[in-house]
C-alpha cells in the first residue's frame, strides 16, 4: 500500500490550505475557493470530492503529454533509483548530456550553448545575464537596457517583471525596484491580418535613438500569453531581427509558453522563420512534471560572456542546477516531441477549436475569438467573476482557469475529440450566460 502523507481527510487538508498556503497570486485573507485533487491520469483530473475534470490546461502549459505518462513516470523511476541529485559544480550526469544533446537538435541551427535553470522565471533572469555580460565582454558596457512590446509576460522575479507589461504587470507596487526598460507598443496586427509596413517605422525609429544603450530585444514570439493571449504577426518578429541585426542588439526569444509545438510550429519563432540568438524555454520542457527551464544561446553569445573582461564565466549557478530527475524526465519528454506525433494532435485540435469556438465570436457578451494552434482563448467584453466560473465549469466536468477577461485553453495534446467537445461546451455556456 502507498503510504499516505498525512492521516487528516482532505476537507481538513482544504481547512489547513485555506489558512496556512498561498496560492498563485492570491489573497491570504481572502482567498478564492480551491479544489482537492486526488490524482491526474492522461487528460483527467480527479478531485477528492469525486468529480472527474477533463483537463484545459495542461497545468499552465506544461503538461502536453498529460498526467501519470507511462514513460515519463519510468523515466522519474529509473532515474530515482541511480541519483536524485548532485551538485552541478564540477559534477555532470547523462540525464543533463541526454538532455542538452536532445535540445540542441530540437532547436534551431547554431543554438548549441545550453544553461539549465530551475524555472521560467529563472531562465529569464539568466538570459538577461547573458545579454548583460555580453556587452561588457564586448568591452560596451553602456549597452545595458532591454528593449521589449507592451503586453509581455516574462516571470515573477525581479528582472523578469521588469521587462513585463508596465501597466498589466506588477510595475505599479514595484517601481522603485525594477531596473527602467525601454518599451513599445504592443504589436498593433493580429497574427490573420494583413502586414502593413507602417509597423516597422516605429521600430525603426526606437533602434536608431537607443540603440547605443540596448542590450537586446526581449519578446515572446507571436504569441503574448499572460499579458493577453494575443497572437501576433510573425513579419513583427521578422523585422525585429533585421533591425537588431542591422543595430547590434541580441534578440531574446521567450518561448516557455510556446515551446514545443503548443502554437502549430515546434517553436513560434518559425512562423518567422528567424532564430534567435538566445531562447528560454521551460514549462512543457518536463512536460509539468517537474520545475526546470532551459537558456539555449549560440557560440559567439558564449564566447563573449566567458570573456576575461565579462568576468571570464557567467554569473549564475543554482544549488539544483541541473537536477537529474528532472533532466531525465524532460529528456523522455523530448523524445516524445522528436516522434513527432505532436503535430497531427495540434493541428486537430487547432480544427476542433476553429469549429467550435469561432462561433461564440457573434455573442455580445464576446469581444473576440482566437485560435492558433492548440491555443483556444474567448475574450469577453466584461471581466470574468472566476469563482462563478470555475463552479460551472466543475459541474460541467472540465478544468478551465480564466483570469481577467480571458476564457483559454491550451489542453494537453493527447486530448479525444469528445473531451475537447467537453471543454469547448462548457466555454460556449459560460459565453452564453453573460451574453444573455
Ligand atoms: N515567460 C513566459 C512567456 C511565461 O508564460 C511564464 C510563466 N507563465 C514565464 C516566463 C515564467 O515561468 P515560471 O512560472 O516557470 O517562472
Amino acid at each position: 500500500m502507498t503510504p499516505s502523507l498525512t492521516t487528516r481527510s482532505w476537507q481538513q487538508q482544504l481547512d489547513f490550505d485555506q489558512r496556512h498556503l498561498w496560492h498563485p497570486y492570491t489573497s491570504m485573507t481572502d482567498p478564492l475557493p480551491c479544489y482537492h485533487v486526488k490524482t491526474a491520469n492522461g487528460c483527467d483530473i480527479e478531485l477528492s470530492s469525486g468529480e472527474r475534470l477533463v483537463d484545459g490546461m495542461s497545468s499552465w502549459w506544461a503538461a502536453i503529454h498529460g498526467y501519470n505518462h507511462p514513460r515519463l513516470n519510468a523515466a522519474a523511476h529509473q532515474q530515482i533509483d541511480r541519483l536524485s541529485h548532485v551538485m552541478f559544480g564540477g559534477l555532470t550526469h547523462e540525464p543533463a548530456v541526454t538532455l542538452a544533446e536532445r535540445l540542441i537538435k530540437l532547436t534551431p541551427a547554431g543554438l548549441d550553448r545550453v544553461f539549465i535553470a530551475d524555472s521560467g522565471s529563472v531562465s529569464v533572469e539568466v538570459a538577461i545575464k547573458m545579454a548583460l555580460q555580453y556587452w561588457v565582454g564586448r568591452e560596451q558596457p553602456q549597452k545595458n537596457q532591454l528593449l521589449t512590446v507592451r503586453g509581455g509576460y516574462h516571470g515573477d522575479t525581479f528582472a523578469a517583471m521588469s521587462v513585463c507589461d508596465p501597466v498589466n504587470g506588477m510595475h505599479h507596487l514595484f517601481k522603485h525596484a525594477l531596473c527602467n526598460q525601454q518599451f513599445v507598443d504592443k504589436p498593433r496586427l493580429s497574427f490573420w491580418q494583413d502586414w502593413d509596413p507602417a509597423e516597422e517605422h516605429q521600430l525603426r525609429q526606437v533602434f536608431e535613438q537607443q540603440h547605443q544603450r540596448l542590450a537586446a530585444v526581449i519578446l515572446e514570439p507571436v504569441v503574448q500569453g499572460a499579458g493577453g493571449m494575443r497572437m501576433y504577426h510573425p513579419n513583427y518578429l521578422r523585422v525585429l531581427r533585421s533591425l537588431c541585426d542591422e543595430f547590434g542588439l541580441l534578440l531574446i526569444c521567450d518561448e516557455i509558453a510556446t515551446g514545443f509545438g503548443r502554437s502549430g510550429k515546434l517553436f513560434a519563432s518559425e512562423f518567422a522563420d528567424i532564430t534567435p540568438d538566445i531562447l528560454c524555454v521551460g514549462k512543457a520542457l518536463t512536460s509539468g512534471y517537474m520545475t526546470l527551464a532551459a537558456v539555449v544561446t549560440n557560440a559567439d553569445v558564449a564566447t563573449a560572456v566567458s570573456a576575461e573582461k565579462a568576468g571570464g564565466a557567467l554569473m549564475h549557478g543554482p544549488t539544483f542546477m541541473g537536477n537529474p530527475l528532472a533532466c531525465a524526465v524532460a529528456a523522455e519528454s523530448l523524445a516524445m516531441i522528436a516522434e513527432g506525433h505532436w503535430q497531427q494532435q495540434v493541428a486537430q485540435i487547432e480544427q476542433q477549436l476553429q469549429q467550435q469556438l469561432n462561433p461564440l465570436q457573434q455573442l455580445a457578451g464576446v469581444n473576440e475569438v482566437r485560435v492558433l494552434g492548440a491555443i483556444g482563448v474567448v475574450e469577453m467584453q466584461q471581466p470574468i467573476d472566476v469563482a462563478a466560473a470555475q463552479q460551472l465549469f466543475i459541474q460541467r466536468g472540465v478544468w478551465i482557469r480564466p483570469f481577467g477577461r480571458l476564457l483559454y485553453i491550451m489542453p494537453p495534446y493527447l486530448i479525444e475529440p469528445e473531451q475537447l467537445s467537453r471543454v469547448t461546451a462548457a466555454m460556449a455556456e459560460y459565453a452564453r450566460s453573460v451574453s444573455a
